[in-house]
């Protein structure tokens, strides 16, 4: 522990493995697990999928860098824009990295399109990641104190507020793209409305601006489609992935399509590491398991058990403020600060997130079956009750 910056507030527990939706630690004591890596383990641990391609990978060719052409790259590239719908793809190896790639892109497209200090519209509660330019992004002040000078060329919005996006447009000639989450989540799984969403994709339109999503968390099934903007009908010209897409191998990817699909040319972005056939093996085992398993539906199902077995729990319920959210990325607000349950969870063999101080974060594995989300569903009920 000592040899580690202490950047994180770690519960005192180690897992030495895991399967399904459980973990067990090096005391062999087995927990549930509703996190699932903040949203990474969508298959749950140790899928078998998962497992056989990063070993026959493994066993031939870890990494050649993008000096050279990587068929798994190439692969899980076809894969991931048609489930997609776009056109193109770059991959590098986190979600703060996807999203740099499409902050850099939109800064291109407007330099191409002669704007010398183009600006991203991003949200109030947003989070895009750690990197100087992310956290520039990120609508926290507490992910931003003390790294500045931040990065500039970023216009805030307040959410779901078609207004104050049309006045920014009508004073701001600089804006280029709008960068946003579909569901906010660290702020705690917010969802924009879907009208918001229509609003904005018209006023893109219009402006000429991209519409960018950042789908690293809502993305790879989580919120019952592929991607949650197909879902909404929402059609954008960016989305950034990156959690789920390799289920516990690093990864992230940048899509675009349209005219965001010819904005980087050669040299003009580049990751070492990025896209690598390890990564894309993963990836694509990922992509072809949750698209030939019908797990998105089974995030839809599985969510809304979960959702109404709490609320039919009145004790519990009388605690509930409001649970939002869309198929297995759920939010359910209490009436109080609630940080300490995560520690009593663990004590009762239950991995729970808490967000926004008394948000309870739900994001169990997609693979999560009937039995064991009613007992995830009651678990929670329990430390809801006695919160
Ligand atoms: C987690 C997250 C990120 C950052 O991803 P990292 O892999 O930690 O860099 C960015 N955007 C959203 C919406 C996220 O949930």
């Amino acid at each position: 522990m000592s040899a580690l910056m202490q950047t994180y507030a770690r519960l005192p527990v180690t897992f030495s493995h895991g399967e399904g939706v459980y973990l067990y630690d090096t005391g062999g004591r087995r927990y549930l697990d509703a996190i699932a890596g903040i949203a990474v383990n969508g298959l749950g641990h140790a899928h078998p999928a998962v497992t056989a391609a990063i070993r026959q990978q493994a066993d031939k060719l870890v990494h050649t860098s993008n000096l050279y052409r990587i068929e798994a790259q190439e692969r899980l590239g076809e894969a991931l824009t048609a489930v997609a719908g776009m056109e193109n793809c770059f991959f590098g190896n986190s979600g703060a990295e996807a999203n740099e790639a499409a902050i850099k892109l939109a800064r291109l497209y407007g330099h191409q399109r002669k704007i010398d200090k183009p600006a991203i519209v991003v949200l109030e509660g947003a989070f895009h990641g750690r990197t100087l330019a992310t956290l520039s992004a990120t609508g926290n002040r507490k992910i931003q104190a003390g790294f500045e000078p931040l990065v500039t060329g970023f216009i805030r919005a307040p959410r779901n507020d078609v207004q104050a996006l049309r006045q920014i447009a009508a004073h701001n000639p600089g804006v280029v793209a709008v960068l946003l989450e579909p569901i906010q989540g660290e702020s705690g799984v917010h969802a924009l409305s879907p009208e918001y969403l229509r609003a904005v994709r018209e006023i893109c339109d219009e402006q000429e601006w991209l519409l960018m999503l950042d789908e690293v968390q809502t993305g790879n099934g989580r919120t019952g489609h592929y991607f949650a903007c197909q879902g909404l009908g929402l059609v954008p010209d960016v989305i950034t992935t990156a959690k789920g897409l390799g289920n516990g191998v690093p990864i992230g990817a940048c899509l675009a399509r349209g005219a965001a699909a010819s904005v980087l040319g050669a040299g003009q972005h580049g990751s070492t590491f990025g896209g690598n056939p390890l990564a894309c093996a993963a990836g694509l085992a990922v992509v072809q398991t949750i698209t030939a398993g019908k797990l998105a539906d089974n995030a839809t199902a599985m969510g809304r058990l979960i959702t109404e077995q709490l609320l039919d729990d009145e004790a519990a319920a009388a605690n509930i403020v409001e649970i939002r959210g869309r198929g297995l990325m759920i939010g359910v607000e209490l009436h109080k600060d609630c940080g300490e349950l995560v520690q009593r969870a663990l004590e009762a063999g239950l991995l729970i997130n808490v967000t926004a101080g008394n948000t309870i974060r739900l994001l169990p594995p997609l693979v999560i079956n009937r039995q064991e989300a009613q007992e995830l569903a009651a678990a929670v009920a329990q430390l809801i009750r006695e919160a």
